[in-house]
């Protein structure tokens, strides 16, 4: 079986990874890789751990394009791809605009479309933007879909998904994640060695990250001045590995740069962050993969954001939605350092996201549809 697999983002790498590794070590799947280059270094880096190497390199980013020209090219160079490839079913994961055109294009030149982390919802189009209804037009479009969750087959089901097209599978990061904790080994790699030299065990390390469209400006103005009152603490380290996006980075870089007990760094490989999360007292942030990776790290999430697609996370109580304004970050983080029992009621908890075994449902799935 021919597999295309079209990738353009870290966490579509990161969660796409264990599917690729096991289907490559079951010797009956053609796998080729198709990297968009929607987030080129950050996918690199983040495929670097596991050896894998795209097939196919696009390069659909142009200096100021928008989301319009950006899906445009991206549909373009795809349908290059999967008329020259002609695969026998193309995968894509999650709500990236990669993700849906990688969909579209397969759809119409009639290639089965196979959907990883189907049924996330939060039904409002502003939030998270543009991916929530990235992620509803590619349930429109897939042929199968493998949802993370029985909460997320109900979204599918309601929306008159067939039951028979749909597999609760647990999400693959969880699987990602194992394997990345079972080979962590923080004396060969580079990037940790260099996370020791500015960790300080003695303080209590808030881990943040940052990067959704809907913060950016006065989000992003309320988080500054939200760390930089938590880092006037001396008991508190803030580390921050910045996202590449210049609207991001930027605004950071010019108000937070050089401020005491404030580190922003690089963003990091998977292991390296891995074990920085692993470091850490609490995390703040908006990305939807941490939210599912810290409950098995028993770290709680504090989420900038007013609604999530992860409602599993807010029900298990291992993530608390904040949104961004200055004194609820402050408060919140303030209240899980003095309060111990809420701080144990966010961390011992299981997992609602699976259990490490999602991408062999997956590829068991895909084998027997051949
Ligand atoms: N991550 C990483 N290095 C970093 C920051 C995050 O490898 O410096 C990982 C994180 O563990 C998670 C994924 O990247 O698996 C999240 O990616 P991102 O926040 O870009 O996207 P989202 O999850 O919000 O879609």
């Amino acid at each position: 079986m021919n597999v295309l697999f079209v990738i353009g983002t870290r966490p579509e790498a990161i969660k796409l990874a264990p599917i690729i590794l096991e289907c490559q070590q079951r010797g009956s799947f053609e796998v080729i890789v198709c990297s968009t280059g929607q987030h080129k270094e950050l996918l690199d880096s983040a495929f670097e751990q596991w050896n894998i190497v795209p097939d196919i390199e696009l390069a659909v980013m142009e200096s100021g394009q928008g989301l319009n020209q950006l899906l445009s090219n991206l549909l373009r160079q795809l349908d290059k791809v999967i008329s020259e490839v002609n695969p026998d079913c193309v995968v894509v994961q999650g709500d990236t605009s990669s993700c849906l055109a990688g969909a579209l294009a397969a759809f119409h030149r009639e290639i089965p479309v196979y959907h990883v982390e189907a049924g996330l919802r939060t039904y409002d189009k502003t939030a998270p933007f543009p991916e929530e209804l990235n992620r509803q037009m590619v349930s429109r479009i897939a042929d199968v879909h493998f949802a993370p969750t029985e909460k997320n087959k109900q979204a599918l089901l309601m929306e008159g998904v067939a039951e028979k097209d749909i597999l609760v599978t647990g999400n693959t990061v969880i699987d990602a994640l194992m394997m990345c904790q079972k080979n962590l080994a923080p004396e060969s790699n580079p990037e940790i060695q260099k996370l020791q030299r500015i960790y300080d065990p003695e303080k209590k390390l808030l881990l943040v990250t940052g990067h959704r469209r809907e913060n950016m400006g006065a989000g992003f103005s309320e988080l500054i001045e939200a760390l930089r009152e938590l880092a006037s603490e001396p008991s508190i380290q803030v580390i921050y590995p910045l996202h590449m996006n210049p609207a991001v980075r930027e605004p950071m870089i010019h108000a937070l740069g050089n401020t005491e007990g404030i580190f922003l760094i690089e963003p990091l490989g998977y292991e390296a962050f891995v074990w920085l999360m692993s470091k850490s007292f609490l995390i703040i942030s908006d990305s939807g993969g941490v939210q599912e990776e810290a409950p098995s790290l028993n770290k709680p999430v504090l989420v900038l954001r007013e609604q999530t697609e992860r409602q599993e996370a807010v029900e298990a109580g291992t993530v608390k939605l904040i949104g961004t304004l200055k004194e609820a970050v402050v408060q919140e983080v303030r209240e899980l350092m003095v309060n111990k029992e809420a701080y144990l009621g966010m961390t011992q908890k299981s997992n609602p996201y699976g259990d490490g075994m999602a991408a062999k449902r997956i590829v068991d799935f895909l084998a027997a549809s051949e």
